[in-house]
């Protein structure tokens, strides 16, 4: 072991951020199951899909073999603004803590979106405006993804039509301001601009819309346009592809002090970034070069890994997408009112899910008070206000920390800060007031999700 003194924060150099995306798809010996066309349940060919992706995109979708693929320079031109984001060695944290465990953090949000998000962001548009085309549509929940992609679009110069989730729309307007500050237009979902909203709208009318939703209004708004694609923020292989800058930065900084992580932990929502956090890792855990274990922490009260099945399954609520083999409660699944920290998704990325039912990596729920209990303890000591969904990281790091205080082990714990909370206060109020509640599905519950899954043989 190196005595090296390891600073605050490791940051990289410009010249050692990567030039090339890591497909961690490329050394699974399961393969994630192909989409399957909904109508044929056939799998999707490059050509349909074709229909709602941009070519390139299709390409990286569909590409299991090629374990690297080149970042276009204007793409890592656009990185450099933001990027390489530092890795901080939370010394304050571990010091109150008191444990003998290391604590790293990967921190995302030191840009205007926020979020990781934006890492991927700026490759959709980038192939988008390559292709010719005039712009893109997609869906946005919290916003995060939404203003992410509205600023990639400005940069690319390409329209930008944003459905969102009619109750953030209303509760969140900030984040719409950001989008319309950066040129895009945004339509609160279910609307009455595509016919699968008004189809929706009649059939639950009064509702305060779903992620499921407003995909299929982005998908109808895209394929009835000429010159529009699809584009979506995660889930997804090809958005897998390109959040493995935050891992494959993350190890290069580890490596210049001869770090080697024992936890690698990241929240999980559609599964990108703590996808792409641990690929390079689990890359070299698939070809039995090194062992880590990888903890995925999501919600309990959307707990698709933990509790949900190993399924073919709509990707929408309006099934217009193509069917998806991931874990999950069902695409009629709906969080109860109450919960507040995001990662609300039905579903899981398909290559984080062939990895989980293959054993190699570790899922944890965790209810929100404790969350947030964890979100402050970490912001009062560290600086940083994180978002609530990347406090699901912080909540099991610490817990992992506590864990090591007890035994006396020093591991060395790594997890993935994706993004900051300053558009989540109202969240913060109410743990703030003592009125946020846990509340755990119940069986019942998660069997009406179920009971939608489409029969798939
Ligand atoms: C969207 C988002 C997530 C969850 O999405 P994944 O695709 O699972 O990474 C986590 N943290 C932040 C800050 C987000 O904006």
């Amino acid at each position: 072991m190196s005595e090296k003194k390891i600073p605050y924060k490791i940051y990289l150099e410009e010249s050692e951020m990567p030039k090339q995306w890591y497909n961690v798809r490329a050394d699974m010996k399961n393969k994630p199951a192909p989409l399957l066309n909904p109508a044929t349940l056939k799998p999707m060919t490059a050509e349909e899909l074709g229909a709602v992706f941009c070519k390139e995109l299709v390409n990286q979708e569909l590409d299991d073999t090629n374990p690297y693929i080149d970042i276009p320079e204007e793409i890592r031109d656009f990185y450099k603004m933001y990027r390489p984001s530092p890795l901080v060695r939370a010394y304050c944290l571990e010091k109150k803590l008191g444990t003998p465990a290391k604590i790293y953090y990967k921190f995302e949000g030191n840009n205007t979106s926020g979020s990781h998000k934006l890492n991927s962001a700026i490759a959709q548009a980038y192939y988008a405006k390559k292709q010719g085309l005039k712009g893109v549509t997609t869906e946005t929940g919290a916003g995060q993804w939404g203003t992410a992609l509205s600023m990639a679009c400005a940069y690319f110069d390409l329209d930008c039509k944003v459905y969102m989730v009619k109750v953030s729309y209303e509760q969140k307007p900030f984040r719409r301001e950001v989008m319309r500050t950066y040129g895009a237009s945004v339509t609160p979902s279910p609307s009455d601009t595509t016919e699968v909203g008004r189809k929706i709208l009649a059939e639950h009318p009064g509702t305060t819309g779903s992620l499921g939703c407003a995909i299929s209004e982005a998908v109808e708004a895209a394929t009835t346009r000429e010159g529009y694609r699809y584009v979506l923020g995660s889930v997804l292989n090809q958005v897998l592809l390109h959040q493995s800058v935050i891992g494959l930065e993350t190890k290069t900084a580890l490596d210049k002090y001869d770090i080697t992580p024992d936890i690698i932990i990241g929240c999980a929502g559609g599964g990108s970034n703590l996808g792409g956090l641990i690929s390079p890792f689990m890359g070299e855990k698939l070809r039995g070069e090194k062992d880590y274990h990888f903890i995925a922490v999501e919600p309990a009260s959307c707990p698709s890994f933990t509790r949900g099945r190993y399924a073919y399954d709509f990707c929408d609520t309006g099934r217009v997408c193509p069917l998806s083999k991931m874990y999950t409660l069902g695409s009629g699944f709906i969080p109860s009112a109450n919960h507040a920290g995001g990662l609300r998704y039905h579903g899981m990325s398909s290559t984080l899910s062939q990895l989980y039912d293959d054993g190699l990596m570790e899922a944890r729920s965790v209810e929100q008070t404790a969350v947030f209990e964890a979100a402050e303890q970490f912001a009062r000591i560290e600086g940083i206000l994180p978002a609530p969904e990347s406090a699901h990281a912080i909540r099991v790091a610490i817990d992992e920390a506590m864990k090591c205080k007890e035994t006396g082990e020093e591991k060395t714990i790594v997890f993935g800060l994706t993004g900051t909370g300053y558009f989540d206060m109202v969240a913060y109020e109410k743990f703030n007031n003592g009125e946020m509640t846990d509340y755990i599905p119940t069986d019942e519950d998660l069997a009406a999700g179920f009971a939608g899954l489409p029969k798939v043989e």
